[in-house]
């Protein structure tokens, strides 16, 4: 049955993260020939509405105020209430994200609605829209509907792809003035680390390190190997509990969840709560110098041995091809 879906799109430094297409994507299937409209909020997020439409949403809201630059639960949670107010939509998605996984509960509670968070596929079956989403850590997957009320949905990021970008596609942009004030928290200024530059949660490409890096230097030859390749670096919580990289790059069920198409796991062990991060990757190779090593099980690809001699030989190779 046709389907009025609002897709909250996800900005940050000023551009559209891919998971907001994704959505989109996903937006699509639920609505089942009905109407996709996609959520913008920012300070001045109305050059971004364009490419909502051309990746799919046939029309665009959006809320510009000084006070959503930053995202801050309380006023994320104001704009999208009184959106969903005006709008009256029977599905809401959203990227599984940082700020999906913080806002989308409390939404949900207040509109009285089921989550269905983490989707990593959405399909339509007799008419009704079925989520598939991971559970026991990846070890299996669930199939899930929402029987009444609104469809409320997060979807994994890099699961679900986007549609093809069709620069043609027009729509409406309607600017929605939303009420927001008594905010507990304000975000005076963002200081962020120097990273590698590529975002972790989207790389295509991703290079782990665990504890067998052994040294905040021996992640040095994983950073060149992931410049070469414009992929990530990641680790392991083992490499991040001794030091060897900061938090911001754990894998795994209490770090972050990535889907790339190639990852790398190097003198990593593959314990069940990183595979929970990175299991669903398209391509695994792992470099570890223990042939029983469980990420072996896992890998499509494995070589046995020291980690600190491959490293350098795999990169020099790819450098002349
Ligand atoms: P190890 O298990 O110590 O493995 C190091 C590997 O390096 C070994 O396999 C070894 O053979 C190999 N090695 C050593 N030297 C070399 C060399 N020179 N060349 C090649 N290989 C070498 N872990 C996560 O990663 N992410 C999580 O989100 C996470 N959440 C957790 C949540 C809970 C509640 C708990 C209890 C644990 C969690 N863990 C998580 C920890 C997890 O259980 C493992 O302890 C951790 O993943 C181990 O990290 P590791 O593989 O780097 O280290």
């Amino acid at each position: 049955m046709a389907k009025k879906v609002l897709v909250v799109a996800e900005v940050r430094d000023g551009e559209l993260r891919n998971v907001s297409f994704e959505a989109i994507a996903a937006g699509k299937t639920i609505a089942d020939g009905g109407e996709v409209v996609g959520v913008l909020l920012g300070d001045n997020v109305s050059s971004l509405a364009e490419s909502l439409i051309h990746f799919g949403a046939d029309r665009v809201v959006q809320v510009n105020d000084a006070q959503l630059k930053t995202y801050t639960t309380d006023a994320y949670q104001q704009a999208l209430l009184q959106v969903f107010d005006i709008e009256d939509p029977e599905a809401i998605v959203l990227g599984h994200t940082a700020i999906g996984k913080d806002v989308a509960p409390r939404l949900a509670m207040k509109l009285n609605a089921g989550l269905i968070s983490d989707a990593v596929s959405v399909e339509v079956e007799g008419g009704e829209a079925v989520f598939t989403r991971p559970i026991y850590s990846g070890k299996a997957f669930e199939k899930k509907k929402v029987k009444e009320g609104i469809i409320f949905a997060t979807i994994r990021p890099n699961n679900i792809a986007a549609l093809n970008q069709d620069a043609n596609r027009t729509g409406d942009v309607a600017t929605i003035t939303a009420e927001i004030k008594d905010l507990r928290t304000t975000i005076r200024d963002v200081i962020r680390k120097a990273t590698g530059g590529v975002d972790l949660s989207e790389a295509n490409v991703v290079v782990a390190g665990g504890r067998g890096v052994k040294s905040q230097e021996g992640f040095g030859p994983l950073q060149e190997l992931a410049d070469l390749l414009g992929g990530a670096v990641g680790a392991s919580r083992g490499a991040c509990d001794a030091e060897y990289c900061d938090y911001g790059l754990q894998i795994g069920q209490t770090g972050k969840v990535v889907t790339p198409d190639l990852y790398f796991a190097i003198g990593i062990s593959g314990a069940i709560q990183h595979l929970a991060g990175m299991s669903n990757s398209k391509v695994i190779v792992a470099i570890n110098k223990d042939p029983e090593a469980p990420i072996f099980e896992m890998a499509d690809y494995g070589i046995v041995g020291d980690l600190f001699e491959i490293v350098p030989i795999l990169t020099e190779e790819l450098k002349k091809s």
